[in-house]
């Protein structure tokens, strides 16, 4: 398989964690006889710097073309104070509009050996294992603008979403579902809230064709209890913009690990932008001392989503798994009686797990 990737480093430890991206997305090439070429652009403060703006136009036109984006992270005090339109985080929302990216998907997994570091107790968060697939673009953030009345002493803000726009977001996690276990909880307010009726509908609509996937329907309080009483519960959840954001920032404390927790978004034709959840960690960069694997299942997420390469997905997410319980970890995460790695080592242990273990599977499959 031939594919293009454009690669925005960004600020901070974006810089560093993306070249281990890129490190390990070559490991699965060369393992699996794919070709990905890749071109770097640049983004957020990096671009101000360089260019005097956080997105310039050579950024937007590579990325339109590109197959899938990775991203690092944008942001750092150095542009704190620039006026509104010089900021980093201008880049990050302006390249998600032009290429329109209207769903966020954040998987959040409990791994074993860092349950230890999680606000709920052990075993109700072991085994948690969920998708939130979110949409981006529609509901509350992007209604009409916020009109003030009575002197400023009444609001209102507008909810509208189309069907297309609910059609397509349901569509995606039905087909998120089907490459994980099955189970999507599709969450509304629909007791109180008229655009979650005609959501419930047409997840109700949908789900005929996709018969192997289980639905449930719940409210969203409802469910924000059950994140923390019962997280093992779910599966894939599905849900509307505000709910989602809610939702999506809860379940990823769940694991107590931020260098742990990538995320994808995607168009419709699954074109997508993969980056971690952590920002640009100021603190630490330029130290070497980055946890890469959030950005490394950013690009697991990219291969699942945007390529269709579900084995080499699977490879890449049991390599980092794999290294973890070997002990290695960097310094944000703690494990006891670990050893203590650098970014670059973290990463030569994921892609050296990856060079070993593929050879030998397809050594086994050849002989079947
Ligand atoms: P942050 O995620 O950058 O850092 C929070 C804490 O977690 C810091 O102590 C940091 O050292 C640590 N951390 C984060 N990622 C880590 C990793 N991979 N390995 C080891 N430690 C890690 O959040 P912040 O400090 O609130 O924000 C710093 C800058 O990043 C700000 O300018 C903010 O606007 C920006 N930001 C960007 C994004 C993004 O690009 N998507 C997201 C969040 C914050």
């Amino acid at each position: 398989m031939e594919k293009h990737i454009v690669l925005l480093p960004g600020d901070g430890i974006g810089q560093e964690v993306i070249n281990s991206a890129k490190e390990v997305l070559e490991a699965i090439a060369e393992e699996f006889h794919h070709s990905f070429s890749f071109e770097q652009q640049e983004i957020g403060g990096t671009a101000i710097d360089l260019y005097g703006t956080p997105l310039p136009e050579a950024t937007v036109e590579a990325t339109k073309k590109a197959d899938a984006v990775l991203l690092g992270a944008v942001g750092g005090p150095k542009w704190d104070n620039n006026p509104s339109h010089l900021r980093p985080e201008r880049g990050l929302l302006g390249i998600r509009k032009a290429l329109d990216l209207f769903a966020n998907l954040r998987p959040v997994t409990g791994f074993k050996q860092l349950l230890h570091a999680s606000p709920l107790k052990e075993e109700i968060v072991a085994g948690s294992d969920l998708l939130i697939v979110r949409e981006l673009t529609g509901g509350l953030y992007f209604g009409q603008p916020s009109e003030r009345r009575d002197n400023g002493n009444a609001v209102v803000d507008t909810l509208s979403y189309t069907r297309h726009e609910i059609e397509r977001i349901v569509d995606k996690a039905f087909k998120a579902a089907r490459v994980r276990r099955g189970f999507l909880t599709s969450v509304d307010k629909a007791n109180v809230i008229e655009s979650s009726k005609l959501w419930r509908e047409i997840v109700e609509e949908k789900k005929a064709e996709y018969p192997d996937v289980t639905v449930e329907h719940a409210l969203v309080d409802s469910t924000a209890m059950k994140l923390i009483t019962n997280p093992t519960h779910f599966d894939v959840i599905v849900t509307e913009n505000l709910f989602g954001d809610i939702l999506s920032d809860e379940a990823s404390v769940l694991t107590g690990s931020l260098g742990m927790l990538p995320s994808a978004s995607l168009r419709e034709d699954d074109m997508g932008l993969y980056e971690p959840v952590h920002g640009s960690a100021p603190d630490i960069a330029g130290k070497g001392i980055a946890n890469p694997c959030a950005m490394i299942l950013s690009s697991a997420l990219m291969l699942r989503y945007s390529f269709h390469l579900e084995e080499e997905a699977k490879l890449v997410e049991e390599a980092v798994q794999s290294v973890l319980e070997s002990g290695a970890h960097t310094g944000d995460l703690q494990i006891k009686g670990g050893r203590l790695v650098g970014t670059a080592e973290m990463t030569k242990l994921i892609v050296d797990y990856i060079k070993t273990q593929h050879p030998a599977k397809c050594i086994q499959d050849c002989y079947r």
